[in-house]
């Protein structure tokens, strides 16, 4: 896209350095250019009831009064759908932190320029611009549901795992996959967990739906392994659930039921809480282990002291979580964090697994740190069963 069809606004308190970037985005073939010389100003700008909204702002971050930080919170918080580009001469850590706060605020972000910026600079930012689609950060993502409609899909077992691939990284081959709850609603269509985990999670309820997963999951995996794949299944546990000292029984009768060793089933725990009672999670943690069956520590380096997790669980594999991994390759911090993570699961002889990876950048990078497995976009998204065992058999 060009600059001649957007609307355009400057954010900078030197009235000079304003001018100039007026002047090239003008150059540029720009019909609509705005300007303001703080942030709170801006704001009222893109405030104004009958105003056309803006398509991207181009900001800078130090002014005095409201400064580029607090405008870019503001215009989070009141869902602007607004692109911007900082003008700064911030060195670059600086800069990657303003970075994933805007994605934090919603706002996406088309680049980072030092000032004076270039005119072959400025058009080619501006060419990276396009209308934000529905599916951007600000959406609602999805209807929300009552406890009640939930469990009255449970019981009409609407949910389904979807498989998203898991790869060897030395190999590029298929290695397993990961059971990822979803709600075929008959009128929603297929809805996503952020829209009933924590409900089922909160209200005591979250056994069913691990249950109804991890009945489906096993029965995929035998399926795809009858066919000759060696593949193993990871099923999400929820923390909430480890209270109960009879779960590592339950979980084991079902899988055997199915035919399966509990060696091809690997169990994700998140610790995005604190264990009420860790005395119970760790008896039903460290039977499952016994049985055979993997432990995975999802979302690794995020939540409640992860640290103390690795040394009390005996858990064999460590998922690194995804916002280490996405951009790993153009961010030094997010690189070191990678790979120490990945030498650490090393150390401690378990299987070390990058997810979220998105990119061929992203793959690159973890790869080249030696790590086992990967799973992300990159190499496939969830999917159901049908697609999963055409997916297995290619
Ligand atoms: P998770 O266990 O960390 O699962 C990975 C999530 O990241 C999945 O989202 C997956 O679709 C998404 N993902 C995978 N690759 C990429 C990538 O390259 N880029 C990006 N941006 N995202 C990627 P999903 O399916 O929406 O699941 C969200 C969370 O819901 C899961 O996070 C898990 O914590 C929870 N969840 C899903 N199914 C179950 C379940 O059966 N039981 C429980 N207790 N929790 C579940
Ligand atoms: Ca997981
Ligand atoms: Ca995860």
């Amino acid at each position: 896209m060009t600059a001649k069809g957007l609307n355009l606004l400057v954010v900078e308190d030197d009235a000079f350095q304003r001018r100039l970037v007026v002047d090239m985005l003008c150059a540029l073939g720009a019909s609509s250019v705005n300007e303001a010389g703080d942030g709170k100003q801006a704001l009222e700008m893109i405030r104004g009831a009958n105003s056309r909204p803006v398509d991207v702002a181009l900001c800078d971050l130090n002014m005095p009064g409201m400064d580029g930080l607090e405008f870019l919170r503001h215009v989070g918080h009141d869902q602007h759908r607004l692109s911007v580009i900082i003008l700064s001469a911030m060195d670059g850590k600086v800069l990657a932190s303003v970075g994933r706060m805007s994605a934090m605020y919603g706002i996406r972000l088309l680049g980072v320029v030092e000032k004076p910026i270039g005119l072959e600079q400025l058009r080619a930012l501006l060419s990276a611009y396009h209308p934000l689609d529905s599916e951007g950060p600000l959406s609602k993502a999805t209807a929300e549901f009552t406890l009640e409609e939930v469990r009255q899909g449970i019981r009409a077992k609407q949910f389904e795992p979807f498989f998203q691939p898991k790869v060897d990284c030395r190999t590029g081959r298929l290695v397993g996959a990961e059971a990822l709850a979803r709600w075929r609603h008959p009128e929603h269509g297929v809805v996503a967990p952020r829209a009933f985990i924590q409900l089922l999670e909160e209200s005591g309820n979250i056994d069913d739906l691990t249950f109804l997963m991890l009945e489906q999951a096993v029965s995929a995996c035998r399926k795809v392994r009858d066919a000759g794949h060696q593949l193993t299944v990871s099923v999400n546990l929820s923390l909430v659930s480890l209270d109960d000292t009879a779960l590592a029984g339950r979980i084991t009768r079902v899988v055997l039921k199915a035919g399966l060793d509990p060696r091809w089933v690997t169990l994700e725990i998140t610790e995005s809480m604190a264990m009420t009672k860790a005395g119970h999670a760790l008896e039903n943690l460290a039977r499952l282990r016994m049985r055979g069956f993997g432990l995975s520590i999802d979302d690794y380096g995020t939540g409640y002291s992860t640290m103390q997790q690795l040394t009390r669980i005996a858990f064999s594999e460590l998922k690194i979580d995804q916002s280490f991994v996405k951009e790993v390759a153009a961010n030094e911090a997010l690189r070191i964090v990678v790979e120490s993570s990945i030498d650490m699961a090393r150390k401690l002889r378990v299987v070390s697994v990058a997810e979220g990876v998105e990119t061929q950048q992203d793959w690159d990078a973890v790869k080249s740190m030696g790590c086992d497995t990967a799973q992300g976009y990159f190499i496939a998204r969830p999917m159901d069963l049908d697609s999963f065992v055409e997916y297995c058999a290619r």
